[in-house]
């Protein structure tokens, strides 16, 4: 590979690149999926390719190719070169990278069981013993469950010196079941939406899941849903569990902290940020004390937990927030410099060989506080508990948002008095974040994946983890207004 990538390098200097990197990767992926007794998915794919990125004239260029030989990578460095000096002609400004430190080192995910050796049979057996007792009832139209696998393997070479080899392992699953009734549909889903709960972690995370034994009540409560009362309207306090909390942090704390957006680079395709520059002073407050929100490349299990970004930087732990106040933004090497910041907090990261890098949200997690969740009930007058997604909607600056979810449980003078449907809230992110009072402890605490965050143009997908346990939020606008 060190021949390969070299080539690479050689030819984008020798044509003018100030700058290069070079990924080549190798991706397995394996979804699986049963859909009301049948197989709806059994695909094992492979791809391999490379990508070229270069400086030349003060901009960027890039071009991929699947052939992953000599004489390809040298007519595609000079590509990139000739595409880097045909923007440069439309550049605003240099691109100026930070100065970060050479590697050479060699990353993997740790896990214990590799999920492309388990046998499809015992894959499919569970799928299906959780499909036979989600139908267990026949109110539930339709049951959904689902594995993936994804294996990548890269190796990145910048004309810097780095080499860095990197093997990154991510599995996942997760069902919902949907209770249909006299025209209202109902869904349940478990550990979380979005095709369940993902880590970077082997099979073992599928074990640890408990699948088939959460299905009856997951089953149970979807049926519940159809005849149970609407969640009540009005201001009153709110805790969220599950993974609600970790897709607020990630709208309403990790879009508006990546620096490309902050800038505009983003603007067309993917929206702004009210989070502008001089607000970066170590003072504009974005939560109240308690609000602690941590940006981890290296956290154990998170998705987004690398060894070195694409930018060949090492991946790192910073506050986001720190006793409320906002600290530090999400960057790379291009932008980290125009907010004064030395060095990249190594956020910077492409879906697959064929895409260029870009800053993208890391695994953000909102620090455990101190309470046990029976005594944050307790001391919870009037309120509702909600958890698990079921819509959101934010603005192109990520401050009024509203968020449903599937399942909400009325709090009344420090007990759940009921279950109620259709929960949804709505806010305005630094006053939702000030209005935070209560964090459960670290045994409440979960890292929950997203596998599905959407930005760029060509679209890019990306994965990240949001660690959080149940918190509470003070007189928040509950229902539709
Ligand atoms: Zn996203």
């Amino acid at each position: 590979m060190k021949e390969l990538t070299q080539i690479a390098l050689d030819t984008a200097q020798s044509k003018g690149a100030s700058y290069a990197d070079i990924r080549i990767i190798k991706l397995d992926t394996e979804n699986i999926g049963v859909r009301n007794g049948r197989i709806a998915a059994m695909d094992h794919d492979e791809s391999y390719g490379f990508g070229v990125r270069v400086l030349a004239n003060g901009a960027w260029g890039f071009a991929s190719s699947t052939r992953v030989n000599t004489s390809e990578i040298s007519r595609i460095s000079a590509l990139a070169v000739e595409i880097a000096q045909a923007s440069a002609r439309l550049k605003k400004e240099d691109v100026r990278m930070t100065n970060e430190p050479v590697y050479k080192d060699k990353w993997q995910t740790p896990y214990l069981v590799d999920p492309f050796k388990v046998p499809m049979n015992e894959k499919l057996e569970l799928l299906f013993k959780v499909d036979s007792i989600l139908r267990k009832n026949r109110k539930i139209a339709v049951a959904i469950s689902s594995m993936g696998f994804r294996k990548e393997r890269q190796w990145l070479a910048t004309s810097e010196g780095s080499f860095i080899e990197q093997l990154l392992l991510r599995s996942g699953a997760g069902y919902s079941a949907t209770a249909v009734d006299k025209g209202e549909s109902q869904i349940r889903s478990y550990p979380t939406s979005f095709g369940g709960q993902y880590m970077s972690l082997g099979y073992e995370l599928i074990n640890n899941l408990k699948l088939a034994e959460n299905a009856a009540r997951t089953r149970d409560e979807a049926v519940m849903l159809l005849t149970a009362k609407p969640c009540p309207s009005g201001k009153m306090d709110l805790i969220l569990g599950g993974a609600q909390l970790g897709l607020q942090i990630h709208e309403s704390v990790g879009h508006p902290t990546e620096l490309d957006r902050v800038f505009g680079a983003e603007e067309s395709f993917a929206g702004r940020s009210f989070l502008t520059p001089e607000k970066y002073t170590g003072h504009f407050k974005y939560g109240s004390p308690i609000v602690n929100l941590v940006g981890d490349g290296t956290v154990p299990g998170g998705l987004a937990t690398i060894g070195y970004d694409d930018d060949a930087v090492k991946a790192q732990r910073w506050h986001i927030v720190e006793s409320g106040i906002f600290k530090g933004y999400q960057t790379n090497r291009e932008f980290a410099g125009k907010v004064g910041d030395k060095y990249s907090r190594a956020c910077c990261r492409a879906d697959g060989f064929n895409r260029i890098p870009m800053v993208r949200n890391n695994n953000i997690s909102l620090m455990p506080g101190d309470w046990e969740l029976d005594d944050l009930i307790a001391d919870t007058k009037n309120g509702v508990y909600m958890e698990t997604t079921r819509s959101w909607s934010i603005d192109q600056m990520r401050l009024n948002f509203q968020f449903g979810c599937e399942i909400g449980w009325v709090i009344k003078n420090g007990k759940k008095a009921y279950m109620v449907k259709n929960p949804t809230y709505q806010g305005i992110t630094p006053e939702f974040w000030s209005s935070c009072d209560a964090i459960c402890n670290e045994n409440h605490w979960v890292l929950w994946g997203v596998p599905n965050c959407g930005k760029g143009e060509p679209q890019q997908t990306a994965e990240m983890s949001h660690g959080t346990s149940p918190t509470r939020f003070r007189n928040v606008t509950l229902g539709v207004k």
